[in-house]
């Protein structure tokens, strides 16, 4: 059977002398795995459509086993993502977390929609760093993860002061500090930034530009929920670590100017 895709490439791999197997998400059958023969010959014209990132529409065979790609359109290369070292590692980290989460041929617009607009955003030009928190934020639920963000977790109260309990993966009040003795203070700023992280689209949320200390708190809770609960090795996510550590690994660039709002 043969069918028309729109889909984004999530891994390539080399097969034989001149073959590729390549993974594509897919928007309306999930995720698929396709042999696709001769692209890994520069001339061939599976060769610029089977790159990591691309955004394009796939002609592809189905049946029993593995599916072949007999076509390719690209929609969005994904330029600027290619040619930007950060936005590459970033998107390297996102592309492997929703590939380690997902299912071969589990069907969700869902999690398509959460990595087009994420490699969109990072491919425009917003921060990779902060888009990339927005992807684990989102992913948790996918992950089976779903974190009491709306309430209380304890006693159900909307109201005072909060804490973030890794024991409950939620908000805990004031009222509730004493359940558990390694929960994380939280100001009210940084309740609101966990909500818009893990429940508002990307493409609502416009240019956030947030300081440093902001991305590490963010990215600290989140990361302990995964290395606790979900338990992924990513090996993407060393290498960004390590430009975490060293930033002049990375060429300067000109900075926006960062505000929290
Ligand atoms: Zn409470």
């Amino acid at each position: 059977m043969m069918n028309k895709w729109e889909g984004i490439v999530l891994r390539t791999m080399p097969y034989g002398e001149t073959n590729k197997i390549v993974t594509i998400l897919t928007k309306e059958a999930g995720k698929l795995t396709a042999m696709a023969r001769g692209a890994k010959k520069p001339a061939s014209r599976l060769s610029s459509i089977t790159q990591v990132f691309l955004y394009g529409s796939f002609l592809l065979r189905t049946g029993k086993g593995m599916g072949t790609l007999e076509q390719g359109e690209p929609i969005n290369s994904m330029r600027h993502i290619r040619e930007d070292l950060e936005a590459t590692s970033y998107s390297s980290y996102i592309v492997e977390l929703i590939d380690k989460l997902t299912e071969d041929g589990e069907r969700s617009t869902g999690i398509f929609d959460l990595l087009h607009d994420a490699l969109h955003a990072i491919n425009e030009g917003y921060d990779p760093e902060a888009i990339s928190l927005f992807v684990e934020w989102k992913m948790l639920r996918v992950a089976g993860i779903h974190p009491i963000l709306h309430q209380c977790a304890s006693c159900g109260a909307v109201e005072g002061e909060f804490a973030f309990s890794f024991q409950e993966i939620g908000f805990l009040c004031h009222r509730c500090f004493h359940t558990d003795p390694y929960l994380v203070r939280i100001s009210p700023s940084q309740l609101k930034l966990i909500r818009t992280f893990a429940n508002v689209p990307i493409t609502q949320v416009g240019t956030l530009n947030l300081k440093k200390p902001t991305k590490q708190f963010m990215k600290k809770i989140v990361r302990q929920i995964y290395d606790e609960q979900v338990g992924l090795r990513l090996k993407s996510l060393l290498f960004l670590d390590q430009l975490d550590r060293t930033p002049n690994l990375l060429p300067e660039k000109e900075k926006p100017a960062e505000s929290d709002d």
